[in-house]
């Protein structure tokens, strides 16, 4: 069968296909836009055209509401005409058409500092001084690999703290009142821009005015670092710089549902088919690319993996099911609120019957990069079953790295929140945190095609082989109730 997966992965791939179409034609898929509901719907056709079962959107819960943006120009008018690389950040308001407006400087982003300009906003656009302002240098490669003999021993990655969140919360609300209090002193526009936002590439996330509640912000856009600098520098010498910014937004508030999507090879065996082997990736992406890297590459991966898998005709002891999130952007929202759907609440630990019946969820969200391990969320009684599994595969570059480290910031997190065996696979970075993750160069061109395919091939083979092991793959012991690290919840 692993001889068959690779053959198959090698003579008929679909993967360009499936990336064409999640990224290019569906477009940018933040949650509840356009963009994602046009995935959901190719996701479902390409699905049913695969003759898988059940395929399909299924509501989780409320999200809020969606966002598009179809205008987003900024231009530096005054002293001489240059276009500016800037994206909006998503959730925040139109302007009044191209709005021409004076650019003024804050030196820090509070009420304090916006009462002590006092009247000098009133119809301005508004730049926050950087805390560096310089550019990171260039002599370091953008994209890497992973050294064979470091994979064992990856230390946590990517594992987001209560503390941690605890922290940034009062952050995220302070900085959504205060872009509220600028709009109220009479600011037009608001520019920010991060460090690593150089070359072209734009790094634009963010916006809490999706959720049950909460207002749309004033019109906002992240600039490139580059045009960010030149314009503090203008501003700090005293020449009067004027900017047009357009921003032209729809917000869609009639069906405030999340939505995830989902289809099946449905189990052959009489005792094993109730149980469920997952695969899943989150769907929805932010807006200033098309989410290649984030998520695209995932959903491409386990797309074609469960096509590969329906294509040579498997029959599955257990159950297979795909199932791509949406809301994973703004805290893991759609595979979380599925596992309650289904499986139980992590805030009491009363879980449901279906609970017992996940045989284990497969994530990957990582970037374009191929498999060269996975992580065993902490639980050894698997080590020995992985490094088995990934012995076909060394000459594919996964070796057989077995971490027995956590990740997380991402869906699989949902899951392990309520005792399912659940699992992220470790991935070459390349490019991913240097250029693409939540950047406007999350593009199609960024994918890594080849890296794609050696990846869904081995997804496809761990997805059988649990789907027909003797057992389901061993529990770790299940965790306490404990209020959801990712459950994003502060009322306004
Ligand atoms: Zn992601």
């Amino acid at each position: 069968m692993i001889q068959k997966i690779k053959d198959e992965e090698k003579n008929n791939s679909q993967v360009t296909m499936i990336a064409h179409n999640i990224t290019d034609v569906c477009g940018p898929r933040l949650t509840n836009s356009p963009g994602y509901n046009r995935g959901l719907d190719w996701v479902t056709a390409i699905c049913k055209q695969w003759g898988l079962q059940n395929a399909g959107r299924e509501a989780w819960g409320e999200f809020g509401k969606g966002w598009s943006n179809e205008q987003g120009t900024l231009a530096l008018k005054t002293p001489y005409y240059e276009n500016i690389i800037a994206y909006p950040v998503p959730w925040c308001k139109s302007t009044k058409s191209a709005v021409k407006a004076e650019l003024i400087m804050l030196d820090a982003f509070d009420s304090a500092t916006i009462d002590k300009a006092g009247d000098a906003i009133k119809g301005k656009i508004v730049m926050l001084k950087p805390g560096n302002a310089s550019i990171p240098d260039a002599f370091k490669a953008y994209a890497t690999r992973y050294g064979d003999s470091s994979l064992d021993n990856l230390p946590e990655d990517y594992m987001v703290t209560r503390k941690q969140i605890e922290q940034f919360l009062p952050q995220i609300k302070s900085g959504y009142y205060t872009s509220l209090y600028l709009e109220k002193k009479g600011a037009l526009g608001l520019l920010r821009s991060s460090r690593g936002s150089v070359d072209g590439t734009v790094f634009v996330d963010g916006g809490a005015g999706f959720a049950k509640g909460y207002q749309p912000t004033l019109p906002e856009m992240k600039t490139s670092r580059e045009d960010y600098l030149k314009l503090m520098r203008l501003v700090q010498d005293n020449k009067k710089v004027v900017l047009e910014m357009n921003i032209q937004n729809t917000f869609y508030d009639k069906d405030l549902n999340g939505y995830n999507v989902v289809a099946e090879i449905q189990g052959i065996d009489p005792t094993l088919k109730s149980q469920v082997v997952m695969l899943g990736g989150h769907l929805d992406s932010w807006a200033g690319g098309t989410g290649a890297t984030d998520n695209g590459a995932g959903c491409i991966v386990m797309l074609e993996a469960i096509r590969i898998l329906k294509t040579l005709g498997v029959q599955p002891k257990r159950t297979i099911r795909i199932a791509l999130w949406g809301g994973e952007e703004q805290g893991l929202i759609g595979s979380f609120g599925y596992v309650k759907k289904h499986f139980g609440n992590p805030d009491d630990m009363q879980l449901k019957p279906e609970q017992a019946n996940i045989a284990a969820y497969y994530n990957l969200d990582n970037g374009s990069g191929k498999i060269r391990g996975i992580y065993t969320q902490s639980n050894p009684a698997v080590r020995d079953i992985f490094r088995a599994w990934l012995a076909p595969f060394a000459d594919m570059g996964a070796a057989g790295g077995v971490s027995n480290s956590n990740t997380g910031s991402t869906d699989h997190i949902s899951f392990d929140a309520v005792g399912i065996p659940a699992f992220q696979f470790i991935q070459d970075p390349l490019e991913y945190e240097t250029r693409t993750h939540h950047s406007n160069m999350d593009t199609y061109d960024h994918l890594s095609i080849p890296d794609l395919q050696q990846a869904a091939v081995i997804v496809a083979a761990f997805v059988y082989n649990t789907a027909m092991r003797a057992d389901m793959l061993p529990r770790k012991p299940l965790p306490k109730p404990e209020k959801f690290v990712f459950d994003f919840d502060f009322p306004i």
